[in-house]
């Protein structure tokens, strides 16, 4: 039998990202466009775990399909945590990348190099009815650029310098960010889980 699991976001680049982080997985992967559903959860949680949580049994109950939705940002030390749970409506609902990342940089134009840590988060959290919800989580230090480097990835990646690497998020490419990235650490415990599940 065919286990289908519903990625439950709307956003493209997360969709991409966990296809290929599980696509050593005899799973098939859905959407909630693919499944038609156009309503969208309330992300009404204090912390990444809290709307992860919402997100899962939202679209795990409209579909009765398993599902694994996560709930991720950035987190500024000088700016005490945030964007952090707005992350992606950080220069207002619906905000393209290129804003919130401008926001993002006039907010931190009079913070010095050794004052811009900042850590991706992420929490998936995977919804199997008949189950209790599990939560699989991942982090990843780095510092802010002071300016756009790099086209690759999503969101912030070409403003989040990884020193490890001496490069951006947004210059290194799919299989390196998988191999350090927050998504990547938190998948690779969800992956070892679902293992699991389907043997
Ligand atoms: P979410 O869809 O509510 O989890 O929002 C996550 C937001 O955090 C994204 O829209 C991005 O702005 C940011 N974000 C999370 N993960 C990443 C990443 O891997 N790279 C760049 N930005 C990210």
């Amino acid at each position: 039998m065919q286990f289908k699991l519903l990625i439950g976001t709307n956003n493209d680049g997360k969709v991409k990202e966990y296809s290929r982080l599980l696509s050593d997985l005899p799973i098939v992967f859905t959407t909630p466009q693919q499944e038609r559903i156009i309503s969208e959860p309330n992300e009404t949680g204090a912390t990444f775990s809290e709307n992860a949580l919402i997100k899962a049994e939202y679209y795990a109950c409209k579909t009765g399909l398993p599902t694994l939705a996560d709930d991720s940002g950035l987190e500024v030390d000088a700016l005490e945590g945030a964007p952090g749970i707005y992350s992606a409506r950080y220069a207002g609902v619906a905000a393209p990348d290129n804003e919130n990342n401008d926001l993002l940089l006039s907010n931190l134009s009079d913070t010095p190099w050794k004052s811009r840590m900042a850590r991706f988060s992420c929490v998936i959290a995977l919804a199997i009815s008949g189950h209790e919800p599990e939560l699989f989580e991942g982090t990843c230090d780095g510092y802010i650029a002071r300016e756009i480097k790099g086209a690759n990835g999503f969101g912030y990646d070409p403003l989040f310098y990884f020193p490890a690497l001496g490069k951006t998020f947004g210059e290194i490419d799919s299989d390196s960010k998988d191999a350090v990235s927050h998504r990547g650490i938190a998948t690779n415990k969800l992956f070892k889980r679902l293992r699991w599940l389907l043997i």
